[in-house]
């Protein structure tokens, strides 16, 4: 059994021993510790009885204590929330607890069957998850793939993390919704569209926006050279349209270098399966012994 804590909803799913979903459920995510806690344990109520739970929730994670802090979202502050040993006290069944970036990308490896990914989730914010050579690389201290906080521009805005002109603040659903007003319209589907449709200043809007998550790409690319990028998050719902505007700038960065054409970036990207539960696979997967 897989959860996905968002910090409106919260996705639970039960996959059979070939990680096929069998059922599917959400629950709106009531905020603060015991409020996750109350959630997570009705959505397992909901989907019956499991051998095993995994759960990804976003934050700062520490997957050895199975606790979480610094998930603003979901009402979490500075202090640790030990998830697991409150849940597996509750529900007598062994739970695993990841970053929600990383169980996503677990969740593009079951689907895609590629052991060498790196899952690029464009949400609110901007963040990656790396899994190089079958294995998930979360960093010394759990840092690895926090592509949204490298610096690219020293007089850009300033971003929440302290620094100014990180990539987030270019490349996410929240720098788009500021760069693109749409009132009760997703920003990213408005903007897309009044691109398609020929008008001058969404396609400038799209295409810096397109060139940010290119840069992310490319940095990701020059660090870890995966065979492929999975574009996720909450602005992958676009599909299409989004890998064509990213792999047309990859294409623009690369015309003047031989070097970066011949890594064929553009190639290598590729949108998340809009109908499956990613995060949700993922955490099921994580949670098996
Ligand atoms: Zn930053």
């Amino acid at each position: 059994m897989g959860l996905d804590i968002g910090a409106t909803k919260t996705l639970g799913v039960r996959l059979d021993d070939d990680g096929r979903v069998l059922e599917q459920v959400r629950e709106p995510t009531e905020p603060g510790p015991e409020g996750i806690l109350r959630t997570a344990a009705q959505v397992v109520t909901d989907l019956g009885s499991a051998a095993s739970i995994g759960l990804g929730i976003p934050g700062l994670v520490d997957p050895e204590r199975g606790a979480v802090k610094h998930a603003v979202n979901l009402g979490v502050d500075g202090e640790w929330v030990p998830l697991r040993a409150e849940l597996e006290q509750r529900l007598g069944v062994s739970v695993a607890v990841e970053n929600d970036v990383n169980v996503a990308t677990l969740g593009a490896v079951a689907l895609s069957g590629i052991r060498d990914l790196v899952y690029l989730s464009i949400g609110t914010g901007l963040a990656a998850g790396l899994v190089l050579d079958g294995t998930l690389r979360r960093g010394a201290t759990g840092a690895a793939g926090e592509i949204g906080h490298v610096p690219i521009d020293p007089s850009g805005a300033l971003c929440q993390c302290g620094q100014r002109g990180c990539l987030e603040t270019v490349a996410s659903g929240r720098a788009l919704a500021e760069a693109w007003p749409s009132g009760d319209e997703p920003p990213a589907q408005a903007l897309f569209a009044a691109a398609a449709a020929g008008d001058v200043k969404a396609i400038a809007v799209r295409d810096r926006f397109a060139a940010g998550v290119a840069d992310a790409v490319r940095t990701l690319c020059l660090s870890v050279d995966p065979t492929t990028i999975v574009l996720g998050g909450g602005v992958a719902h676009l599909g299409a349209p989004l890998v064509e505007a990213v792999a047309d700038a990859l294409r623009a960065q690369a015309a003047a270098s031989p070097f970066l054409t011949s890594l064929d970036l553009a190639a290598r990207i590729r949108a998340v399966p809009a109908d499956q539960p990613v995060a949700a696979i993922g955490a099921a997967l994580l949670g098996r012994p």
